[in-house]
């Protein structure tokens, strides 16, 4: 048994060795997270390059995500790097790139002025300080009134929740670290601030056009445009991130613990895989143990059922990189071992009779289904797209799903799914040779003993390559 909670880590200063992100791989970290927010490229091509390195040496199968910035709106750099807001007066805006003083603040975002309207709030710093828009000339100034002002310093993320934002998804800095992205070996990429499924479908294009079809896209959800738009959004990608830092700052914060049940719930049913992220072990960025309203939210996304929990901060900068994957496991074990988390099928996310892939859908339904009454140790699927992983794991069985795949860049990817493990296999031949292959390489590997039961799931005739149709339980000799 190994855990079928995931775990992202975003890679920073204070694990971008090989030495960290080996024993972090060692503590149980699925994927990587690469925030292109931070950092240049040869920075980030030594990190890609170190985790190729460490799943060479240790044998594992780590994803890379990718989190291009989106249009991440800024302050600039401010006077001596503090100044003061004061509550009450009233202040400019502008989008001449300037030093920002405590009366004109310089923003990142050139259309600004253009976009909002007099009433739109600014939010500064994770929501720490607000302004409310008097006016705008509609090309570089905008006079706002300081609601909530304090100390601020440079570069702070600046929110606008009220603002039909019209900067591209794709912002010219995303394109250019796409463009790098594409030519190393990263198995998701995900896309900040996203809007609408167009968002979705543009990347999309790009990848087709650069010919990859394997890089698969993560969605982050943390616009409240994407709220609207969610059923869409689900549909268009392959896997969603909960966005917690910027949806908190950019909806009412008391409404993202629902919208957070929600997008899991939604997530299951399209058999998508989701991450939830931002401040889950917060503070441990400096303390060796977690608060007990950390540990709870840990435990309560995994009771919500999401596939992956990522940390930002707490693995890039923190001072106990690993200390916190040590604790997120032991969380994960605890949930995983005596929470209901299983048997979704049971819980109103049965396959889609609708759904043009229904008969498969139908076959994966039932093997985790068999797979459940009969105790079975593994669940096993022969998969070229992927489709036959990310449906097994939708249905949450309790044994260990184990995919095997002709394609080596997918071993990875599928490490982002709830309880999937997978293994490199070619020699799909006759259906009883593979069959008795696959048996023999989990024995093999310690998955299971003589005596374990096990449901296979295949696609006969195995050489046709076509959607899963078959179901086989069989008793490990
Ligand atoms: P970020 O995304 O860390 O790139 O801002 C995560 C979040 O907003 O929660
Ligand atoms: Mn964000």
């Amino acid at each position: 048994m190994f855990n079928k909670t995931k775990i992202v880590a975003t890679v920073g200063p204070a694990s971008n060795s090989k030495e960290v992100i080996k024993s972090l791989v060692l503590a149980g970290v699925d994927v990587f997270r690469l925030n292109f927010s931070h950092g240049t490229h040869a920075a980030h091509k030594a990190v890609i390059d170190l985790i190729h390195e460490v799943n060479d040496e240790l044998d594992t199968h780590v994803g890379i995500l990718a989190d291009l910035q989106g249009p991440k709106i800024r302050l600039g750099e401010v006077e001596n790097n503090s100044i003061e807001l004061v509550a009450g007066k009233t202040i400019n805006i502008t989008t001449i790139p300037q030093v920002s003083t405590a009366e004109q603040l310089y923003i990142t975002y050139a259309e600004f002025a253009h976009d909002v309207k007099p009433g739109n709030r600014v939010l500064i710093d994770d929501g720490k300080f607000e302004l409310k828009v008097i006016s705008t000339n509609g090309i570089d100034t905008v006079k706002a009134k300081v609601i909530y002002g304090g100390i601020v310093s440079s570069k702070k993320g600046t929110n606008l929740p009220d603002t039909h934002v019209t900067a591209p998804s794709l912002t010219p800095k995303d394109i250019e670290d796409l463009r790098f992205i594409l030519k190393e070996r990263v198995h998701w990429v995900a896309l900040s601030f996203v809007r609408t499924a167009d968002d979705i479908q543009r990347l999309r294009g790009m990848l087709q056009f650069e010919n990859n079809h394997t890089t698969k896209i993560i969605a982050k959800i943390e616009r409240p445009e994407a709220i609207e738009n969610i059923d869409k959004i689900i549909e268009a990608t392959d896997g969603i991130m909960v966005a917690r830092g910027d949806l908190g700052v950019e909806v009412p914060l008391e409404k993202v613990p629902i919208m957070q049940k929600m997008i899991v719930n939604k997530c299951i049913s399209a058999a998508k895989p989701v991450i939830i992220a931002t401040q889950m072990m917060e503070s441990m960025m400096i303390n060796p143990s977690p608060t007990r309203a950390e540990v709870t939210d840990v435990a309560n996304a995994i009771l919500d059922g999401a596939d992956a929990l990522m940390l930002s901060g707490e693995t890039a900068t923190g001072i106990h990189p690993v200390r916190v994957i040590d604790t997120f496991r032991a969380i994960i074990n605890e949930v995983e071992k005596n929470g209901d988390i299983y048997s979704k099928y049971d819980k109103g996310h049965g396959p889609n009779p609708k759904s043009p892939t229904f008969l498969s859908d139908d076959i994966c339904y039932n093997a985790c289904r068999i797979s459940d009454d009969i105790g079975a140790k593994a669940i096993t699927g022969m998969t070229v797209s992927g489709y036959t992983a990310f449906m097994l794991s939708s249905f949450r069985p309790k044994s260990d799903i184990f995919i095997f795949t002709t394609n080596d860049h997918y071993l990875n990817s599928f490490s982002l799914i709830w309880g999937v493990r997978a293994f490199h296999y070619t020699s799909f031949t006759t259906t009883d040779d593979t069959m008795n292959d696959i048996q023999q390489i989990l024995r093999e590997k310690g998955f299971l003993k003589s005596g374990d039961r096990m449901v296979i799931t295949a696609s006969m005739p195995l050489v046709e390559q076509g959607r899963t149709n078959t179901i086989k339980i069989s008793v490990v000799d």
